[in-house]
Parts: C-alpha cells; sequence; structure tokens
C-alpha cells in the first residue's frame, strides 16, 4: 500500500492527543501577557525578502542560509517569515504605532528556518514572544525577563535557567571588535569556513559558532565585559539590581552574542539541560537601533522569543499526567429510539452549558462505556429503550468508583451540575 502523501520535511502536524497540552501552555501564555499588560499582534506569515534582510542581518545563520524565499508570480521577492520581530517592527512604523507612544505587545504563531530537522529544531516551528518598544530604562529589560520567570512558574517548569550578557553602547562593540578582529586573525587557522568569512562581515557572529573544534579558541577570546564604558556599566547594573528586587538568578555569560544582528545592550537566553542538544528555550534583548535600520523613528526596543516545541516538551517532562480538557459527559444510548432521546438529552445539557459528546453509531452497551471511559468524561448517562419507556436515565460516574443512579428524565440536568461542581 503506498504510504500516501506525506508532509514537508521538518514541517510537523499536531495530533489531537497533543493538542490539549499546547491549549494548556496558550492559555497560560495568554493570560500572562494580560498580567503585564502586553496586547496581542497578528501579522502576515510572508513579508519581502529585504525586510528580513536588514532587520536581521545579511551575515547571519538565517538570512545567508536558512530562508524559504521564492520570486512570487508578480515578481516580488518573499520570505515565509523565520521569526517575528522585525515583522512586528514594520507593522508598528506601517501604523504609526510608535509616534509618541509607547507600546508592550505579544505575538505568537508559525515560524520558518531551513535548518538540518532534529530533535528540538524544525523546519516550521512556533514561537511566542514580546515586544516593548518606547523605553530606554533598564526596568523594560528587567519586566521582559521577569515575564519569562513568571511563565516558567505558572508552567510549573523548574529546570531552566538565565543567562545574561550586555553588548555595550555602539562605542564599545566597535572597540571590541577591533579586539576580537585581532585575536581572530592571530587564531586564523583554527576558523572553520563560516567563520572565515564572518570574521571579515560580522566578527562577533564567530562567537555564535557551535563547531567543536573552536570552541576552546572561543573561550579564550576577549570579553567585551572590559570594553563597556560608564552607560553600559550603569544600565547593566541597574537591570541586576531589578533582578535581585524579585528574586530572579542569573549568569553572566561574556559570549553570549545571539544569532540576530539586531541587538544591541541587554541580550539574554533561558536555557536547560533537559532537552539535550537543543538547550535554547528562549532568547532575547534590546534593539534599540532596528525600527530606525527598518526606516522609522529611532524608538526602543525590547523583547524576547521562545519555541513552543522546546518549552512544550519540558511542560510535558514536568507534569507527565496534563492532558487536554475532557467532556463533563459521554452520552450511551442503546436501541433506535433511545438514540433519538439521547440525541436530544445532549443537546439539552450543552444548553445547560455542559461539554458533551454523544456516542454517535450505537452499538451495544460494552462498546460504548468503552468509548464512555475513553474520553475521560466524568459521567455516562445512559438511555435503553427501558428508560425512554419509564421516562428516566442512568447516570453512572466514571472516574469515583462510585454506584450507577437511575433519575427521572426532568431531574438529570440538576443531578449532574450537582455532582460537576
Ligand atoms: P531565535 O529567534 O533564534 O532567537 O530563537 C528563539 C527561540 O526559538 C530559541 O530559543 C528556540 O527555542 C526557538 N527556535 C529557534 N529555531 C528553532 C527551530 N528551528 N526549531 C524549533 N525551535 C526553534
Amino acid at each position: 500500500m503506498s504510504k500516501g502523501i506525506q508532509s514537508v520535511k521538518g514541517m510537523n502536524d499536531l495530533l489531537p492527543e497533543d493538542s490539549g497540552v499546547w491549549q494548556f501552555v496558550e492559555t497560560t501564555i495568554r493570560a500572562t501577557a494580560a498580567a503585564y499588560g502586553y496586547r496581542e499582534i497578528r501579522t502576515p506569515i510572508p513579508e519581502r525578502t529585504e525586510l528580513f534582510k536588514r532587520g536581521i542581518g545579511e551575515a547571519t545563520d538565517i538570512v545567508e542560509k536558512e530562508m524559504f524565499t521564492w520570486e512570487d508570480r508578480g515578481g516580488d521577492n518573499l520570505t515565509l517569515r523565520p521569526e517575528m520581530t522585525a515583522s512586528c517592527v514594520r507593522a508598528g512604523i506601517q501604523h504609526g504605532l510608535f509616534h509618541n507612544q509607547t507600546q508592550r505587545i505579544w505575538y505568537m504563531g508559525p515560524m520558518f528556518r531551513r535548518e538540518r530537522p532534529q530533535r528540538g529544531r524544525y523546519r516550521q516551528f512556533h514561537q511566542f514572544g514580546i515586544e516593548a518598544f518606547g523605553w530606554t530604562g533598564a526596568e523594560i529589560d528587567a519586566e521582559v525577563i521577569v515575564f519569562g520567570s513568571r511563565l516558567w512558574k505558572a508552567l510549573g517548569i523548574t529546570d531552566i535557567a538565565l543567562e545574561l550578557n550586555t553588548l555595550g553602547s555602539d562605542d564599545t562593540r566597535a572597540k571590541y571588535r577591533d579586539s576580537l578582529v585581532a585575536y581572530l586573525t592571530e587564531h586564523q587557522d583554527v576558523l572553520d569556513e563560516d567563520s572565515q568569512r564572518r570574521l571579515k562581515i560580522n566578527p562577533m557572529r564567530v562567537l555564535d559558532s557551535k563547531n567543536p573544534a573552536m570552541q576552546e579558541m572561543i573561550e579564550g577570546a576577549p570579553s567585551i565585559i572590559e570594553f563597556l564604558d560608564v552607560d553600559a556599566r550603569s544600565h547593566f547594573d541597574a537591570l541586576a539590581n531589578y533582578l535581585a528586587k524579585v528574586d530572579i538568578a542569573f549568569k553572566v555569560s561574556p559570549r553570549l552574542v545571539r544569532g540576530l544582528d539586531y541587538y544591541t545592550s541587554t541580550v539574554f537566553e533561558w536555557t536547560t539541560d533537559k532537552l539535550g542538544a537543543q538547550s535554547a528555550v528562549c532568547g532575547g534583548g534590546r534593539y534599540d537601533g532596528l525600527v530606525e535600520s527598518l526606516g522609522g523613528r529611532s524608538t526602543p526596543g525590547c523583547g524576547f522569543a521562545l519555541g513552543m516545541e522546546r518549552l512544550i516538551e519540558l511542560v510535558k517532562q514536568s507534569n507527565p499526567d496534563l492532558t487536554g480538557a475532557t467532556p463533563d459527559v459521554f452520552v450511551v444510548n442503546i436501541g433506535d429510539s433511545a438514540r433519538t432521546a439521547a440525541f436530544g438529552v445532549s443537546e439539552q445539557l450543552r444548553e445547560a452549558g455542559m461539554s458533551v459528546v454523544f456516542a454517535a453509531g450505537g452499538g451495544g452497551i460494552k462498546s460504548q462505556m468503552k468509548q464512555a471511559d475513553r474520553s475521560g468524561a466524568a459521567f455516562a448517562v445512559i438511555l435503553g429503550d427501558e428508560e425512554v419507556a419509564n421516562g428516566t436515565v442512568a447516570i453512572k460516574p466514571l472516574t469515583t468508583g462510585e454506584e450507577q443512579q437511575t433519575v427521572p428524565q426532568e431531574e438529570l440536568q440538576l443531578a449532574l451540575q450537582k455532582r460537576l461542581q
């Protein structure tokens, strides 16, 4: 037998048995966003390729080799978004969201990167992210970080740690760049092909390399911390102070530069050792130059993006028993006239606000009770011809082991409501 048409490599289906956990996480995310006063933004999945080239940076892995890009029939060069910060900025400029106002926004949805698929790394994956536009102070960097921490708490995740760094001011980065280029040039023999190229275009990206053969050399590279000016230092200290105020622990990682070019000043990553090689769950930082570089008025920004697949894997590990929503009632019907009556009863119970699964297709009592158990419902409501003739109905608790009870049909709704409280 043919296997039929398969999904595209690295792009996965979310099956019904898993959607409950996703919905739980999505609901928790929405509630957390509301708790901090962030509002949702939705932007189109394709954008002009130019947006990501200018926004993310030409010398990044994403732009160099991972984008799903094509020329549209009309001749436009389009790309499936590989991340959403650039789209948020594009939309913000287009709709005047940054004019004389601040914005706290969030987004959630699919992103596309043509990476080598493996556990925790897909070609279509999902991100949730927040962006705060219009504030320069370290309190907003702290808020963005604390938001993440609150979310982990709400989801019951504990095995996650914060790494923090600062890329300083433009001046800091220029001085650091010179010193780094000198160091990397000294160690050119260890640099792989990618890094040789980056040394010329964007040397800080070399620190991002995961090549094991280069790790020792990267460890020995100069640290940006030594180049920070007074402003950058005081911003970093203020951030550390806010985090201490709310008991958020962190480790300073001087070589954390993040894979996108738009970051300035604060950068951070939440990592875990529970997901094998893909340890980064959430990354973010400040990007004060991005709005201007995409054609808007100079506007500071700060945010993060987290990988939903990795987050959900962590949630599943911490709460193995987590399931999706289950129905209140499963309606069993034995015989033709009972089926019609039971169909009406199901609709009445839904009218009263209960979630009800009707045993469509009927069948024997045994097979229907098996379906009832599998549905996860708290109660089975059973109607056979005898019950129809007597105007009664049986209620069988499915999760507590309590006895089945028969009640008059007109009392069914109240009886269930009492038990479901
Ligand atoms: P980035 O936009 O590269 O900073 O990524 C932010 C987060 O998105 C990462 O920490 C990961 O959790 C997640 N992520 C990035 N790329 C992928 C991918 N190809 N598959 C799954 N998750 C990803």
